[in-house]
């Protein structure tokens, strides 16, 4: 059954530079380097590697940078027949890398923005989870989420990146997914990590997880919480793993794979993603998933 992401679609344009430039200042840097990304996009790329079948809606423009955007969704045999075409410019990330790792991200949304509800289909036959992120507009995500919880399709919702999430979202969401600054965001009652996360299933999700990068995922339900190591490895570029976590969840619970063992892939496919440099290019295949569960 197929997995659909309703979500944002990019190009991202990368310069590496000695320091990111101060309000006023031009800094030199190194060559551009174009990838294709987007929440949506990247977590529709890394459902599909690990094998489901995925359909992306989502919106583009007509420019040069569309074709960028979406050479990694192609690749990975992403369904596209819901992709807009709007008379808007591609969605834009403009990233800025300091030599010393940091970054700092422009993200012009471009036709994402230009999504309206009325562009979403009605009929959800042969969707079995819907994949949600927070780069759309709000309108949009709620209309999906709306959509998918009368068709009984289960909702998961990545909270990312921060920005408010209205309670209505929030009542429709089933499985929601985020890092522990998302977390934060969230307001949560204090105390413990479990404590915090299960103080969200009050307002509708069934499973809340909180990503620790390193230190693995934390989830809880109503049955209890469930800690998971992270899968040990030499990470050289975390930038996608949280994308990868959450677009294998999704796929595994296409397959029918039981929510321990959803995770469990998720967590070595996060794993995987950062031992190696970009986003949609780095993300494993269910092969090397599969081999390291072996
Ligand atoms: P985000 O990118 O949204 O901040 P995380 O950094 O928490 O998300 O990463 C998502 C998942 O990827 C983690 O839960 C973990 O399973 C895996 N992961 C991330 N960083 C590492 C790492 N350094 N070593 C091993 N696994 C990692």
């Amino acid at each position: 059954m197929t997995v659909l992401v309703v979500g944002s679609v990019n190009a991202d344009l990368t310069v590496r530079t000695a320091r990111i430039p101060a309000p006023g200042e031009t800094v030199l840097g190194g060559d551009a380097v174009t990838s294709p990304g987007g929440k949506g996009a990247n977590q529709a790329v890394a459902a599909a590697l690990a094998g489901a079948p995925v359909a992306l809606i989502g919106a583009v423009g007509q420019d040069t940078f569309r074709d960028v955007a979406l050479r990694g969704l192609q690749g990975a045999g992403v369904n596209l027949g819901g992709l807009l075409t709007l008379d808007a410019p591609t969605g834009l990330a403009l990233i800025t890398v300091s030599a010393q790792g940091e970054n700092a991200i422009t993200v012009a949304s471009g036709a994402n923005a230009h999504l309206t509800p009325a562009h979403l289909p009605e009929d959800l036959g042969g969707v079995s989870h819907l994949l949600l992120q927070q780069e759309l507009p709000p309108e949009v995500t709620l209309h999906a989420a709306r959509q998918a919880r009368a068709a009984g399709v289960p909702v998961l919702l990545n909270a990312a990146p921060t920005r408010d999430l209205p309670a209505d979202l929030l009542g429709q969401v089933t499985h929601l997914i985020v890092n522990e600054h998302e977390l934060t965001a969230l307001r949560p009652d204090g105390g413990t990590l479990e404590r915090q996360a299960a103080s969200i299933l009050a307002r509708g999700p069934q499973a809340v997880t909180v990503t620790l990068g390193a230190q693995g995922s934390l989830t809880v339900t109503a049955q209890g919480s469930h800690r998971l190591a992270a899968h040990p490895v030499q990470a050289t570029d975390t930038t996608g793993a949280g994308d990868t976590f959450c677009g294998v969840l999704a796929a595994r619970l296409a397959a029918g794979d039981p929510l321990p063992a959803a995770l469990r892939a998720a967590g070595i496919a996060g794993a995987l993603a950062c031992t190696r440099p970009g986003a949609q290019d780095a993300m494993p295949r269910w092969a090397e998933v599969q081999a390291v569960l072996a």
